[in-house]
């Protein structure tokens, strides 16, 4: 939790900090190209409006030129002292050719008019009384010239032309004087807004908008440009004459503030346009980088989980044989820190000393190319403390991103554990193989002596019979002669059935130990035909033998037209003996009503088993108790002090070799019933 917390505050300050550096970047980069705009802005309305003040300097020198030319001219009017038809003459030529001159007056040094010229261009209805008076503009504008013995001009004032308009006109006296003396006036009159028109060049007000004004900014005469653009550009000049002063002011419009209003300012907004795309180009990158760093840093952490949680021991070494990595799996393996391993080259502090010419053999034959074998090799290495254990190293070339061959990486498996658990293996295996060639050394023997037990006992008990028939005293009366020789005929007759008997119970005894020793070789058995009656009736007589001494009786049964099985005669006949002792000794207690030992032999009821003769033994004895039940069928396993334990278990082997089947069920209401099967011999009938 606390770890988490801690990495959520730095990844927080992380990204905080890319933000606002990022924020800072973008607040700069505008705030930047915000200030070029602008001062490119400003440059050019600079530029324009220094261009205005030019134009209007331009203007007012170009006035004052055209004025004091007039004046010239004014003055040549008067030079030769004319008479009335010719100034009049001369002035009307005058006023034809300047048109800024709107009327001319030749006056008195009383000042009333003499004569006079009016231009032809503009008719304005003039009142003589009011220009004669002592306060009118012309008046004072002599008074001036008068008192400065040279021109002047008057302020400008309003005349009402004849067609209701008006215009602001200036007067201008020149003295006229002779001999010393001021003999008269002529006194011209201006139109301004003429003067406008024809002394200022075509080309400064064909843009612009001139204007006379006075010093309060009242407009006194426009000449005026058509407006362009919303922006306004304003300069002004003082135009200084003898007596008044005008201001002439020139407007000019521009389409401002414009988004491109000249190259720079395009330039700046390209520029501008590619920084923006740079900086998101930079953005994208950044974000690339950063998605790229991270998955880097998963990849990192991955490799890294994986590495410390392996088991497997990786080392990667040079060319020149120098460790340049180990995991902790390894470290933990041989017991050295990876600082005392890394950079180690000949001798590695892991090699058993003993070994270590060899080992370093194996490391020049790898390093002079000789591929390690695929499915690794064994070799031994050294702990810390001295122990040496087995370990299996797979070795591969290390080849970089580059595809150069830079080194060697191993991985090890301590097989120490996998060699103990071998060797323990082996070593029981060899006892359970010794102990097994015993046990079947022992079975021998015991199935040896168990089997000839039976007909040893025979050939006793037929011996025992006819000693007491040799020597028991015939039976016939005393003195009957043919009688006695009857009777020793008939004495005779069973020693000799004795004797056959005997004969045949070695015979049998012979075959078991033979059939005892295929079994035990495992040979198959010599199998043929043989009906179940066959079978009981060779068992019978040992049979009947010992129930005759346990008082027990013997029943038989075979079922009608059973067919013959095929089986090894003497095993089967091994068995049916064996179980049939085993009933009879169950019911070796006197207290037991009725005991009766049954042999049946009929047909397996199941169709599973319709190619089975089922041969039954069942008894009414003790029983068998679930304990004892678990285990019958173990070798050795008995509940008799003289019993041996290997008749049942001998049995199921022999009716299992047979492919048959051999079990038990308890009987109602006492007593066992053994079962087993054999398999009908072929078709081929074989009678008895
Ligand atoms: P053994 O006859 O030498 O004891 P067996 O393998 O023939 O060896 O029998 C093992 C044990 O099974 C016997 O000791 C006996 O306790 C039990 N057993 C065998 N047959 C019967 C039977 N019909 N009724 C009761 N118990 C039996």
């Amino acid at each position: 939790m606390k770890f988490s917390l801690h990495t959520l505050v730095r990844r927080w300050r992380g990204a905080w900090r890319r933000w606002s550096l990022w924020t800072l970047l973008v607040v700069l980069v505008v705030a930047m190209l915000g200030t070029m705009v602008w001062l490119a802005g400003r440059y050019e309305a600079s530029q324009v409006q220094t261009l205005l003040e030019r134009d209007t300097a331009d203007a007012v020198a170009d006035i004052r030129v055209a004025l004091t030319r007039n004046l010239q001219s004014l003055q040549a009017l008067h030079a030769s002292e004319p008479g009335d038809l010719a100034w009049e003459v001369d002035a009307a030529e005058l006023l034809r050719n300047r048109r800024e001159l709107v009327r001319l007056e030749w006056r008195d040094a009383q000042l009333r008019v003499r004569n006079y010229a009016q231009s032809p261009y503009r008719p304005v209805a003039w009142d003589a009384r009011l220009r004669e008076g002592s306060q009118s503009d012309a008046a004072l504008a002599c008074a001036t010239a008068r008192r400065m013995s040279s021109p002047a001009y008057s302020t400008s004032y309003f005349q009402p032309h004849g067609d209701g308009l008006g215009s602001e006109m200036m007067e201008l006296c020149m003295p006229l004087s002779a001999g010393g003396r001021t003999t008269g006036f002529l006194v011209a009159t201006y139109s301004l807004r003429d003067v406008l028109v024809n002394l200022v060049a075509p080309t400064l007000t064909r843009s612009q908008e001139a204007s006379f004004t006075e010093a309060d900014g009242t407009r006194l005469a426009v000449l005026g440009a058509s407006r362009r653009g919303s922006r306004m550009f304003t300069a002004k000049q003082l135009l200084d004459l003898p007596g008044t002063t005008l201001v002439l002011r020139m407007d000019s419009w521009h389409t401002a503030p414009s988004v491109f209003p000249n190259v720079l300012t395009a330039l700046v907004t390209a520029m501008s346009i590619a920084l923006i795309t740079v900086m998101v180009v930079l953005v994208r990158d950044n974000r690339r980088r950063l998605r790229a760093e991270r998955d880097l840093a998963d990849a990192l952490a991955f490799r890294k989980a994986m590495e410390d949680s392996l088991v497997t021991g990786l080392r990667a070494r040079d060319l020149q044989g120098r460790i340049t990595y180990v995991n902790p799996a390894f470290c933990d393996m041989v017991g050295f820190s990876a600082q005392e391993l890394l950079g180690q080259s000949v001798n590695a502090p892991y090699w058993p000393p003993e070994r270590v010419e060899e080992y370093r053999q194996r490391q020049a034959t790898r390093f002079a190319g000789t591929m390690p074998p695929r499915e690794g090799f064994e070799s031994e290495f050294m702990r810390k403390d001295g122990t040496r254990f087995p370990v299996l190293i797979i070795e591969a070339p290390l080849i970089n991103a580059q595809g150069l061959h830079t080194g060697w990486m191993s991985a090890f498996l301590d097989i120490s554990e996998q060699r103990r658990v071998e060797e323990l293996s082996r070593a029981s295996q060899e006892r359970l193989q010794a102990t097994a060639r015993l046990a079947t050394v022992g079975e021998m023997a015991s199935l040896l002596s168990h089997e000839l037990n039976q007909p040893l006992a025979a050939i006793s008990s037929y011996a025992t019979g006819s000693i007491n028939l040799l020597e028991a005293p015939p039976l016939a009366p005393a003195g009957d002669a043919p009688a006695a020789t009857a009777a020793q005929s008939e004495q005779l007759q069973d020693v000799r059935m004795a004797m056959q008997q005997i004969a045949r119970q070695a015979e049998r005894a012979g075959k078991v130990i033979k059939s005892v020793h295929d079994f035990v070789r495992r040979r198959d058995q010599a199998r043929e035909a043989v009906h179940a009656q066959q079978l009981l009736d060779a068992i019978l007589p040992l049979v009947s033998l010992q129930a005759r001494k346990l008082g027990v009786r013997v029943e038989t049964s075979v079922e009608s037209s059973l067919p013959p099985v095929l089986c090894d005669r003497t095993m089967v006949e091994q068995v049916l003996l064996n179980l049939a002792r085993n009933a009879m000794q169950a019911m070796d207690d006197p207290s037991i009503p009725r005991r009766v030992l049954e042999i049946r032999a009929r047909r397996a009821a199941s169709n599973q088993h319709s190619g089975w003769v089922e041969f039954a033994v069942g008894d009414v004895g003790t029983g068998i108790p679930a304990e004892v039940a678990e285990r019958l069928f173990t070798p050795f396993f008995t509940t008799r002090r003289e019993g041996m334990g290997l008749g049942l278990s001998m049995c199921r082997t022999v009716i299992e070799q047979h492919g048959g089947f051999l079990g038990f069920t308890p009987r109602e209401p006492r007593g066992t019933v053994f079962t087993f099967t054999l398999p009908v011999a072929s078709s081929n009938p074989i009678t008895p």
